[in-house]
């Protein structure tokens, strides 16, 4: 029988940071310490295994993203960090924004797409197979009912490429990086040396596919200058704080995306790649999809 994902072990790379304890948990979150002053949030759990992260200035914290919205965020971010807390959106995906309307409003690049799911928020249809109960290892935490799982309206607060946001001791730039999604942003703390990158790049399956209005419109060539212009901020950076998967890589990671997507703009055919399975994971639309292995990371598209 096909191996699934929720017979994987828990990933072993968490060890490598310190777990801080933390009594809003709610049986779902896992709360690490990372470098630079950062807690990376996680739900391990579901197959997203999505990250959030809270960034921790002298007189205001951010939140990088919202989550799931299978358990709530917000008693754990006012545990972790008692002051104002700035939310900010790295892209409009279901995984990232599920907790928004908890908060007063979340500041994103705005795009008609994300203006849409903001003011009409998304009904649990648009996240395909991900509520099932397959894509959770343990099965579904308790008390969670799928049947009454959607994503309500938020209020979004639009950036711009270039819009600071000052946390006092340390200060994070928007860079806007369509590509994964068209309204997807990193946040550079140069001070620090750190760059949280979101979606558009994490060390696993990059989705390179997406062409629908829950999830945007995918762009290669909108990627490919995106990744070659945080490329030159390579040399400024210690580490890049991801969205999905391990919470740290290496910035170099950069450079060898923008590489690999060119290799498959261009059809380069020392590729190797896989045809993606029917009945995956990645709410595809119907038409075939590749993966294509890179180290540390892979790319999905659509040939
Ligand atoms: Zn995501």
């Amino acid at each position: 029988m096909e191996k699934k994902w929720k017979d994987d072990k828990p990933r072993e790379y968490y060890a490598k940071y310190r777990k801080v304890d933390v009594k809003n948990h709610q049986d779902w979150f896992e709360v690490y310490e990372l470098p630079k002053n950062v807690y990376g949030i996680c739900e391990p759990s579901q197959f997203q295994e999505v990250n959030i992260f809270l960034v921790i200035g002298d007189k205001k914290a951010l939140l990088f993203d919202t989550g799931m919205g299978i358990r709530k965020i917000k008693p754990l971010v006012e545990e972790l960090y008692q002051g104002e807390i700035i939310v900010v959106n790295s892209h409009f995906h279901f995984d990232h924004i599920a907790n928004n309307y908890c908060f007063d409003g979340v500041h994103a690049y705005c795009d008609k797409y994300n203006k849409y799911v903001s003011e009409h928020g998304l009904p649990k249809e648009a996240l395909g197979n991900q509520l099932e109960e397959i894509m959770f290892r343990y099965g579904y935490p308790k008390g969670f009912n799928p049947e009454e799982y959607h994503i309500p309206p938020y209020n979004l607060i639009p950036v711009e490429e270039g819009h600071i946001f000052d946390l006092g001791n340390r200060k994070l730039e928007v860079i806007h990086t369509p590509g994964h999604s068209h309204d997807g942003i990193m946040l550079f703390d140069k001070e620090n040396r750190i760059l949280l990158t979101g979606d558009t790049f994490y060390p696993g399956a990059l989705y390179a596919h997406f062409d629908n209005e829950e999830f945007g419109k995918f762009s290669m060539e909108d990627y490919i200058s995106s990744m070659e212009k945080v490329s030159k901020l390579i040399p400024d950076l210690d580490y890049l704080y991801s969205s999905h998967r391990d919470f740290t890589a290496e910035p170099i990671k950069l450079k060898e995306t923008a590489d690999a997507l060119k290799r498959i703009r261009d059809k380069d055919d020392t590729l190797d790649y896989i045809v993606v399975d029917e009945g995956h994971t990645y709410l595809e639309d119907g038409n075939t999809l590749k993966e294509a292995k890179f180290d540390g990371f892979s790319i999905i598209f659509k040939g």
